[in-house]
């Protein structure tokens, strides 16, 4: 059997001893033994959100959190800010109009940051907006957006709130929610936390529960107010995914115990010892202000991205991702997220070496793998 790799911006791989955790037999979910399982997790999550608030835990894949992040805030017929510059931000847009939001898009050519001076623009124009809606990191792109200075536009609006996709920025680097004024965040477990898809988690701040008291739009299984009740008593509304939230206790107790900035230090050098190949390499980095989540690199002229992919996928039994949409072709896209190292790294460097010669590209085999090489020979930390 041909020895797999796992390098897309998810889902990614899982650590063993996570694995290991995860097919334990099940425990019931209306007992004293998850009651503390869950009251330590919903701890741990207050560290990596940085919040004082509660973190909700909904058993869904990422996009039911956003959806939630939509339905528990806003009534219909609002309007809303959305910060559009790639898929996901397309995704605010599409979820708004499905539920009768007025989306007013800000929108942003695909591998750029947004502007604050637009989005402060908009709120200008719309100061009844409920809401902006935005990617941390638009993975579609690899592009990394200000939020920090949203959250400084938004602060002073108390019937504004800022709304954070943050699926595959959480843990990779700092986004304080509670400092920065991130009123809802929102997170997957399967990206930066390395987990298996299926749980989306979401920061709310004091100011985001008292909208979602008066928020009107229909809800039923992604219902805050009835989360929160459910979490007076230590225990979810509806049956949690009980072995996904084992795996994501150890994972969060494996956090705490290193600490959150040396999760943020082993995503940044992933990042930058990539980078260093792909410079030595002759090759550009898609994005204007890239995140440490992914690399995400434009195919030299003349070569097909997708044609990158499915060499690696197919040949050498390695995925990385392609673009979408308009970047189809146009780049292709390895992630740092998951149980992954520097080892790791070398290997993605050296397979797409390998496949771009194999397409007729110029570079010359190992530079790239050797610029990664000296990158991660120096110390940590350094
Ligand atoms: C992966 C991702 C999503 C979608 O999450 P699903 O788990 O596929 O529903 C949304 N937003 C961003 C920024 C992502 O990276």
């Amino acid at each position: 059997m041909q020895k797999r790799y796992l390098m897309a911006p998810g889902p990614v791989a899982v650590a063993p001893d996570i694995l290991a955790k995860m097919a334990e037999p099940i425990i019931h979910h209306r007992s004293p033994q998850f009651s503390a399982v869950l009251t330590r997790v919903r701890e741990d999550l207050k560290y990596l959100f940085q919040t004082g608030n509660d973190v909700l835990i909904l058993a869904s894949s990422g996009t039911g959190g956003m959806e939630a992040s939509v339905v528990n805030f806003l009534s219909p017929g609002d309007r809303a800010i959305v910060v559009r510059g790639g898929k996901f931000g397309e995704r605010w847009t599409e979820l708004c109009e499905t539920y009768g939001i007025e989306a007013v898009n800000c929108d942003v050519p695909w591998g750029n940051p947004v502007a604050p001076e637009d989005v402060a623009r908009a709120l200008e124009a719309n100061p009844t907006a409920k809401a902006v809606f935005v990617q941390a990191h638009e993975t579609s792109t690899g592009v990394k957006h200000p939020v920090r200075e949203l959250g400084e536009l938004v602060r002073g609006r108390p019937e504004t709130l800022l709304i954070v996709d943050a699926i595959s920025a959480l843990g990779v680097y700092e986004l304080p929610a509670d400092a920065w004024g991130l009123d809802v965040v929102v997170t997957g477990s399967q990206k930066a936390l390395s987990l298996p898809p299926g749980l989306a988690l979401v920061s709310v701040s004091q100011k985001a529960w008292v909208m979602a008291e008066k928020a009107k739009l229909p809800r039923y299984y992604f219902n805050f107010l009835k989360e929160r009740k459910a979490m007076e008593k230590q225990t979810t509304a509806f049956t949690p995914a009980v072995s996904l939230i084992m795996g994501l206790a150890e994972v969060l107790r494996q956090i705490r115990e290193k600490g959150l900035p040396a999760l943020h230090a082993h995503y940044r050098r992933l990042a930058e010892g990539t980078r260093a190949g792909v410079a030595a390499m002759g090759l550009e980095l898609y994005p204007k202000v890239p995140s440490e989540a992914i690399t995400v690199i434009q195919a030299p002229a003349g070569i097909n991205g997708q044609d990158v992919v499915k060499i690696l996928r197919d040949e050498y039994g390695i995925t990385i991702a392609g673009g979408q949409a308009q970047a189809k072709g146009k780049i292709f896209r390895i992630s740092h997220m998951g149980h992954l190292n520097e080892w790791d790294m070398l290997v993605a460097l050296a397979a797409v070496e390998r496949a771009l010669s194999r397409l007729g590209g110029k570079t010359e085999q190992g530079r790239g793998v050797a610029a990664a090489q000296a990158y991660f020979a120096r110390p940590a930390g350094n």
